[in-house]
């Protein structure tokens, strides 16, 4: 069984994705963190931004990005090290969608992201999971959430809770513009599934985001 979650930014499809897949005994797997450790590597090994466009599979292999499988989850390594929170860096942030964009990327991580389905039992979450990655997924989820309340979730995360107004804003126009580019852009834009269920999370609590998915994995055979 193939359970897909997209949604915008800062949506909560990952750490929601990882708690269902927990409690269903699958294993999780987060797209995202696969465009954002190519994206890392790129800045690493100082690949000029302009040239992007022109990344090509030969090179793609040369930043040696993979996806392990481990218990409930699958890592990622980039030349064969664990990433961890550097691939959520501002910078990261700023620049990955534009390499996620790039239709050469996109079809070289395709393989990958498929044969993490092959063996089943899989909540995936992303942009285009349910459109592209595993269009016939037994059930396709998008999260949708109001900006601010997905930028205050964003802050929360990051130990910021005072909730000044104007970092709140900030926080939601970077979300915001990250979704432009990901909804605007030629090949598997983020865009719901038709045969999706759109979950609105924003006046949501976590469990209760969480046990609604549940409810409906267990009643599609989960
Ligand atoms: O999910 P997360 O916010 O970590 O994803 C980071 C970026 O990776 C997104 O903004 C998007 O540009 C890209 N992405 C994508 N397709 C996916 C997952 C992520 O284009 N399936």
């Amino acid at each position: 069984m193939i359970i897909a979650i997209d949604g915008p930014a800062g949506s909560g499809k990952s750490s929601t994705a990882k708690a269902v897949a927990a409690e269903l005994g699958f294993r999780h797997l987060d797209s995202g963190a696969l465009y954002r450790a190519i994206t890392w590597a790129a800045l690493e090994a100082d690949l000029p931004v302009e040239e992007w466009m022109q990344l090509d599979a030969r090179t793609l292999d040369s930043l040696d990005v993979r996806s392990i499988p481990a218990p409930y989850r699958f890592d990622v390594a980039v030349r064969g090290r664990i990433v961890g929170d550097e691939i959520r860096s501002p910078e990261v942030n700023a620049h990955v969608s534009r390499m996620a964009a790039i239709p050469a990327v996109r079809e070289w991580l395709l393989g990958a992201l498929r044969e993490a389905g092959r063996s089943g039992q899989l909540v995936a979450d992303g942009r285009d999971i349910g459109t592209v990655v595993f269009p016939d997924a037994d059930l396709k989820l998008f999260l949708v959430c109001a900006p601010e309340e997905r930028a205050r979730r964003r802050l929360r995360e990051q130990g910021i809770t005072d909730d000044p107004a104007d970092e709140v804003r900030r926080e939601a126009a970077r979300l915001q513009g990250r979704d432009e580019i990901d909804s605007g852009r030629a090949v598997a834009p983020l865009l719901p599934a038709s045969d999706a269920v759109v979950i609105d999370t924003t006046e949501l609590t976590f469990r209760e985001q969480v046990d609604s998915i549940v409810e409906l994995a267990r009643s599609a055979g989960a």
